[in-house]
């Protein structure tokens, strides 16, 4: 799937241009860039949630999934509720099956709001798996996780993105998360942002979850 963003302005600002890259199945993309480069833009671009913009972005088949950095859980109502609240009665049959993916098993009845901030990672996963999105977009969805639970929930997703054959595309800053992630890595920069570079990552899934692997690439 090809994304092409030529230009993206707020109120007469240049904000994103010289952007082009392609969305595979199955191969996990990410966009690097400083705070305020436009990465939140970018991803709300391509899940059509702004279609103000020049360029061309392929249309898509499917739905689109998407995991903010927050959860964004009403804390008042169950996991399973929170999940029903994007999906239809079709769709909702699918959501135990869903929680036993995402480590929640048989957790549907708790209540959003006794949740530690990993699991309302894992529901806030399952809410966008559940309409069975052709595309999963993850706008920093592991910070403030304590570094073995950030782990598991990164080897979790990837192997999801990898099982479903999603097209994936994340933002993340910490390089290390970065490289464990993406097939390819896209680095923002310059005024208005444009990709200044793509760094390719061919490892396998193994390899990717193997510390002593990652130290070794990144050195
Ligand atoms: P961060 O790393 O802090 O999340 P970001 O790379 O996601 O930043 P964006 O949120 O995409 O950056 O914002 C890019 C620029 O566009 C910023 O200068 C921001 O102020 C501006 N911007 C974003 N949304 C709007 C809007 N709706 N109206 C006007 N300006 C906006
Ligand atoms: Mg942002």
């Amino acid at each position: 799937m090809k994304i092409q963003i030529d230009e993206k302005s707020f109120e007469g600002r240049g904000v994103l241009g010289e952007i082009e890259f392609e969305l595979e199945k199955g191969s996990p993309s990410v966009i690097c860039g400083p705070s305020g480069c436009g990465k939140s833009t970018l991803l709300r671009l391509i899940a059509g949630l702004d279609e103000d913009f020049k360029g061309e972005i392929s249309p898509r088949a499917g739905k689109v999934g998407f995991v903010f950095q927050e959860p964004q859980l009403l804390p008042w109502r169950s996991v399973r509720a929170n999940i029903e609240l994007v999906c239809n009665v079709d769709e909702a049959c699918l959501i135990d099956g869903l929680l036993v993916e995402v480590g929640l098993e048989g957790q549907g009845d708790v209540m959003a709001s006794k949740l530690s901030l990993g699991m309302a990672r894992r529901v806030a996963l399952a809410r966008a798996l559940v309409i069975k999105p052709e595309i999963l977009i993850l706008d920093e969805p592991f910070v403030s996780l304590d570094p073995k639970r950030a782990e598991s929930l990164r080897k979790l997703t990837y192997n999801l993105i990898s099982k479903h054959q999603l097209k994936a595309l994340f933002v993340t800053h910490i390089s290390q998360e970065a490289i464990q992630m993406g097939h390819q890595i896209h680095i923002l920069g310059g005024q208005p942002s444009r990709i200044d570079k793509t760094i390719e990552v061919p490892m396998s899934a193994d390899q990717r979850f193997n510390s002593t692997f990652v130290q070794t690439y990144l050195a």
